[in-house]
């Protein structure tokens, strides 16, 4: 499929802008291209990507399914090596998983199931921070009590629902202060209702803490919600179509801004019935 055109723009929105390039991103993406060997031969799954993060921005990768989200994200985590390309986090090429990048997957089966709550996020913190049982478990506390879960510390993952499951899962995520946030649709299985809440609940800790977080999702409202920029990715190979800063007016539900910037990215990048047919 060729590259989706971007057309002309709206003059009161806002433009799809350039990528910025500051000194020292947090994170840089340099014409990162990532396959996959299959029985129908050799798949592009992300064409030729760049971008940079910068320390407390909340980037959004938006695009339909096999666009290369997840293989992206995958290979920030250090789970998977590009093709050709580089990957730095604080100018470091990025070579393994590591406790600077904590990920937040959509399945919500990422617990430890013969752990408690608080033994979930406990362990994390003595295996990814190397902290004493006894230094990890107050920590450990306070962030089950952040995300509501307090009267749950001592229930098994099994006996919680999607949504408190995906809440110990970014309490897990937070308490170990990674350099990087990594969030793959975690709330995409969730009931619309919970997702919204956990959307609210997600942007409140990340504009507390001003955690730097690197968000994938498929939808455009979700990503106008918890985005400070959004990047909108098309599918087959996966490719980087425009870039859209989100302003702070913007982020409120049920406003014209709201309203106007998800019309936007829709009718600049998504409008072609090609995108999104995966
Ligand atoms: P997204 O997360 O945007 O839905 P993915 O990164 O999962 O996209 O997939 C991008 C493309 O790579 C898709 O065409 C998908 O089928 C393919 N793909 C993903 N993982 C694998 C894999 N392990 N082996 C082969 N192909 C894969
Ligand atoms: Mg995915």
């Amino acid at each position: 499929m060729a590259r989706t055109a971007i057309r002309p723009v709206d003059g009161a929105l806002p433009t799809p802008s350039p990528e910025s390039q500051t000194a020292t991103p947090l994170l840089a993406i340099e014409d990162v291209t990532i396959g996959y060997q299959t029985g129908n031969g050799y798949l592009t799954a992300v064409d030729t990507v760049s971008f940079t993060l910068s320390a407390g921005e909340r980037l959004v990768l938006l695009g339909p399914s096999g666009c290369g989200k997840s293989t992206l994200l995958r290979a920030i985590g250090g789970f998977l090596k590009p093709a050709s390309g580089r990957i730095l986090l604080n100018g470091q090429a990025i070579s393994r998983p590591g406790p600077d990048r904590m990920t937040v997957f959509q399945e919500f089966d990422q617990l430890l199931p013969w752990r408690t709550v608080l033994g979930n996020v406990r362990f994390a913190l003595e295996r990814g921070k190397g902290l004493s049982r006894q230094d990890a478990e107050p920590i450990a506390r306070d962030w089950i009590n952040r995300v509501g879960l307090e009267r749950f510390a001592d229930a098994f993952p099994h006996t919680l629902s999607g949504g408190m499951k995906q809440r110990v899962a970014i309490a897990r995520a937070f308490a170990l202060q990674p350099t990087l946030l990594l969030m793959d649709e975690p709330f995409a299985a969730l009931d619309a209702l919970t997702r919204r809440r956990m959307q609210d609940e997600l942007l409140a800790l990340c504009e507390e803490t001003g955690h730097t977080a690197l968000f994938v999702t498929h939808g455009i409202d979700e990503a106008v919600r918890v985005g400070t920029r959004i990047l909108a990715f098309t599918p087959h190979p996966g490719r980087l179509a425009a870039s859209f800063e989100v302003p702070a007016a913007a982020r409120v539900r049920g406003t014209p801004a709201f309203a106007a910037l998800e019309d936007y990215i829709q009718r600049t990048v998504f409008a072609n019935p090609e995108v999104g047919n995966d």
